[in-house]
């Protein structure tokens, strides 16, 4: 028997894969009384909200699949794409192309000339070991590490780009960097060789919960049957739960790093350290729903994303009822704001009567906010794993294990987005069945 510890997508997804490509035995430990893990999908005044990922940046292939099984990804209106930056007080729009950065004015002519040298000129590999904020610094100037850089490592990790290494929160372009030549020639290759595919973000007509529901429909899994220790002996590894002890050829860790690292203290307790040693980014998630002309600026577009030099209270919102209508019951907008993360981690346990009247001054600053706004707070005391170097040490302690029939398939390693989520599920159901 395979046994996956954690119904969140990645555990589901390598599951699901497991059983497509003929594994006769699988199971699904989990937890909690529902599938998904992080991806939840809840109803609240009338609409459609997203308590953890609003999105799903997926190919073609990602596309067609979720339609194969049965879902209806749903894409934002073209214009909604548009992605704005805190400066100075106010919301300016980011450049989405090589026109717009070159000719607009939100890069300074000097950033833009770095850019290109960065881009077309030789360079030297990355050093091992070397931060985001470090390389962006070395390679394009500090002014995009504060304009670009910055916003978007809060908006997508609610990380630090001063200790995140561009290694493990950027591999693709890491390795990039490493090839002989200009970074642009890389780009080049890589584009004729089939390797950048485009990608659109979507979310599905029923909320992305119904993406975990519906790949747990094919696979046998036992909700509220938390693992609660595993040992491993002579003829392979034995889990223990509350209903009694099973056995499992292998044991596949789809769980949240802190909570692997308490199953492999007896067992691994080398990798058991080195998994307690990966950061978190807390975060609160509030969802406000509002009649449509109560929010009078509210931005054209997908969202607003906050620079750390701003100094503000949220790390961004997003404009959920302008990107994905389908959401709000007709005439209302739905406003989706994220506060806490690495660098603001105390501000994400605030009550949530602290919180909101901290949040909703900067909601009427920005968007014009007028009326009392029907609000809810979700909240992720380790919302999101954090690409530092304590991923080097688990990689380290990890590699005699999987011949001894222990892997890891969970965001904290390879990748916290959703798509690199269920690409590595697959990945290691391939490896496996084969
Ligand atoms: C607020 C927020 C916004 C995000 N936004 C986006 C976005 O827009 N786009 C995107 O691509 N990604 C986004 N992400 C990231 C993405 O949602 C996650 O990285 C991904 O869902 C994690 O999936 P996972 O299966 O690896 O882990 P998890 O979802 O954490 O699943 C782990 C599962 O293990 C279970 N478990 C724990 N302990 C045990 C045990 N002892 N026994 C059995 N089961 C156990 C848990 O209950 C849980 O169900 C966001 C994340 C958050 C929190």
């Amino acid at each position: 028997m395979i046994a996956v510890i954690g119904a969140g997508v990645s555990g589901l997804s390598c599951a699901w894969w497991l059983r497509r490509l003929g594994a006769e035995s699988v199971r699904v430990y989990e937890a909690e009384a529902r599938c998904g893990g992080k991806v939840k999908t809840v109803r609240h005044a009338g609409a459609l909200v997203e308590a953890g990922p609003n999105t799903l940046l997926a190919d073609d292939d990602l596309l067609a699949w979720l339609r194969e099984l049965d879902l209806t990804p749903v894409l934002p209106p073209k214009d909604a794409q548009r992605r704005f930056v805190l400066r100075q007080g106010r919301y300016r729009l980011l450049p989405d192309g090589p026109r717009s950065l070159l000719l607009g004015d939100y890069f300074s002519a000097a950033a833009k000339w770095s850019l290109l040298r960065g881009v077309a000129g030789r360079h030297a590999p990355p050093p091992a070991g070397e931060t985001l904020a470090a390389y962006v610094r070395r390679r394009f100037g500090a002014e995009w590490l504060d304009k670009a850089v910055d916003p978007f490592v809060g908006g997508v990790f609610a990380g630090d780009p001063e200790e995140m290494l561009l290694e493990e929160a950027l591999p693709r372009l890491a390795a990039r960097e490493r090839e002989p030549g200009s970074l642009l020639a890389g780009i080049w290759r890589a584009a004729r060789g089939g390797q950048l595919r485009r990608k659109r973000a979507c979310t599905l007509q029923d909320g992305l919960e119904s993406l975990p529901r519906r790949l747990a429909r094919d696979v046998d899994v036992r909700l509220e049957q938390a693992v609660r220790a595993l040992r491993r002996d002579a003829a392979g590894w034995l889990l223990y739960t509350d209903r009694g002890v099973t056995r499992a050829s292998q044991v596949v860790l789809a769980l949240p790093a802190d909570a692997a690292a308490a199953l492999l203290a007896h067992e691994a307790p080398e990798l058991s350290a080195a998994c307690r040693q990966v950061p978190y980014a807390p975060m609160a998630v509030v969802a406000s729903v509002v009649p449509a002309e109560a929010l009078p600026r509210a931005l054209d577009g997908f969202g607003g994303l906050n620079p750390a030099s701003e100094q503000v209270f949220a790390l961004g919102h997003l404009m959920v009822g302008r990107l994905y209508p389908h959401c709000c019951p007709p005439g209302s907008a739905l406003l989706t704001s994220f506060v806490g993360g690495r660098r603001q981690a105390g501000l994400a346990a605030l009550d949530d009567a602290e919180l909101l009247s901290r949040l909703n001054p900067e909601l009427e600053r920005h968007f014009g906010l007028q009326a009392a706004a029907r609000q809810t707070v979700m909240r992720w005391p380790r919302a999101i794993p954090q690409a530092t170097a304590a991923l080097a040490e688990v990689r380290r302690a990890l590699a005699p294990w999987p011949e001894r029939g222990l892997h890891v398939c969970a965001n904290w390693l390879d990748g916290v987005s959703l798509p690199d989520c269920l690409a590595k599920g697959k990945r290691l159901a391939e490896r496996l069945a084969a």
